[in-house]
């Protein structure tokens, strides 16, 4: 598989360190709030990248941090902890607001089939890691102590924006920008690894460290995270672009000055979700969450497709408009499978290989889920039966996830209930008889047997029986 790497800025063929074997992590959300649609992007990119991962044959093993102490408002180590702000808004504790968030975080993942990471792990969970990982730093001579914090110091790496798809002068602005200049750095690129100088002197949580009490900074947790469960290496990093600095950044300073040798070698970056106004975000504009698709009328799996349809590095453009055209041609699709008729035939090896090969090829090109998404269109194209053409779409429903085949079912249960009320009166051998006349004229339809399907037809009106083709499917009348 082919796939963009932004250390190396190139697509390689992606190979774990163990063949078979996949090393993953995610950056979790900080859960002071809903997530938006924009976030949601991110994960159900890297759901998509997991369940593809497994769909060509590697077992892998992921981990999510969930941020629930530490993240401050801004990136850099400036504003308050967003767990207190949150606390404060809603007049709750920040575990209660950790908790409500987490669980809101879980359901929106559910209803969007992100599948949950194999290891989920919240930050208040880890702070004796953090400590000793802020120890051997401290050791190493990585970590200073200043104002009584403690900090990571970039000027000992001999390289520290590793990200170069950005100059240098780009980040350095996310630095320079800072609200407030903090004057215990020693260089401005530094970050903070453990607060005890709180700026804010209602911080909630606050844990006992060999430099006084005090919390975590942000970037630690998941450095500590992901060695905690997966090791001193790591296959693939996920997150969203806007996490390649200074989070990621971050990092990879602290883990490699850590373990004295390379740790990650791919970081998948998810781009962004934009309105028309912008960057989508929770402080502007409409904050768009699944609730709210869901209240407007909108299944969240609609959404998913919506993500399915542009690439993964590229910003996509959200628009009420364009969620209302993947509406519309979600549901055309859900539709026609359930118009295959899947009771007959066995599977075609040969077209079952052919039409998997489109799918394939597509995610093998640095997951490129839109020809995903056309490979699953070409796949009512293939000259074979409908039973080769629902187990390709089912194959492919493992990765992509949409619901499809779930939805086509409910369309199916509809009209056999609506069959069903609308013969209440009929003889059950004649409506039998009917059914298989209508089965075997639609088959001859297909075949473009016009003759015979004329045919059948006309034995039926001989007998009083009108055929009426609708939308639904054909009915009758009996005179
Ligand atoms: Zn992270």
């Amino acid at each position: 598989m082919l796939l963009y790497n932004s250390l190396t800025r190139k697509r390689d063929e992606f190979i774990p360190r163990e063949a078979g074997k996949v090393s993953m992590y995610t950056c979790g959300p900080t859960v002071y709030h809903y997530a938006h649609i924009g976030n949601l992007r991110t994960y159900t990119m890297e759901d998509v990248l997991e369940k593809y991962l497994r769909y060509i044959g590697n077992d892998v093993t992921r981990v999510m941090n969930i941020t629930d102490v530490g993240h401050l408002s801004s990136d850099g180590d400036t504003g308050e902890d967003k767990m207190l702000k949150g606390a404060r808004r809603e007049n709750k504790t920040v575990l209660e607001i950790a908790k409500y968030y987490t669980d809101a975080f879980f359901a929106d993942c559910e209803k969007l089939h992100i599948k949950l990471p194999d290891v989920i792990e919240p930050a208040t969970n880890c702070i004796p890691e953090f400590i000793k990982m802020i120890e051997t730093l401290l050791e190493k001579g990585y970590a200073y102590e200043a104002g009584g914090n403690i900090y990571f110091d970039t000027s000992k790496l001999d390289k520290y924006y590793v990200f170069n798809d950005f100059n240098e002068e780009d980040l350095a602005v996310g630095v320079r920008d800072s609200v407030e200049e903090d004057g215990n750095k020693k260089n401005k690129a530094d970050f903070v690894l453990w607060f005890t100088k709180s700026k804010f002197e209602d911080q909630e949580l606050k844990w006992d460290s060999p430099w006084g009490i005090g919390y975590p900074g942000w970037h630690i947790e998941c450095s500590c995270i992901a060695s905690k469960h997966l090791g001193e290496y790591l296959d693939i990093h996920c997150g969203g672009i806007d996490n390649a600095f200074p989070h990621h950044t971050n990092e990879i300073a602290q883990s490699e000055a850590t373990y004295g040798h390379e740790w990650c070698n791919w970081w998948f970056h998810v781009h962004h979700l934009n309105t028309n106004s912008g960057k989508m975000s929770k402080s502007k504009g409409e904050f768009l969450t699944v609730s709210l698709l869901e209240e407007k009328g909108y299944d969240p799996l609609v959404y998913r497709f919506f993500c399915m349809q542009s690439h993964y590095r590229k910003n996509l453009v959200f628009s009420w408009e364009n969620l209302d055209n993947a509406k519309i041609a979600y549901e055309k699709l859900v539709s026609r499978i359930a118009d295959l008729n899947t009771a007959e035939g066995d599977i075609d090896e040969k077209a079952f290989a052919e039409g998997k090969k489109r799918f394939t090829d597509a995610l093998d090109n640095d997951l490129n889920t839109s020809l995903a998404v056309t490979a699953l269109y070409d796949v009512f194209k293939l000259k074979t039966n409908d039973k080769t053409k629902y187990e390709l779409i089912k194959s492919f429903e493992t990765v992509l996830d949409l619901g499809l085949l779930e939805a086509a079912e409910k369309i199916n249960e509809r009209k056999a209930k609506e069959a069903a009320e609308e013969n209440a009166g009929v003889d059950p051998e004649l409506l039998a008889y009917i059914n298989e006349k209508i089965e075997a004229r639609k088959a001859a339809k297909k075949a473009k047997n016009f003759a015979e399907a004329d045919a059948i037809r006309d034995e039926l009106l001989s007998k009083g029986i009108t055929l009426l083709d609708t939308r639904e499917g054909t009915k009758f009348t009996i005179a």
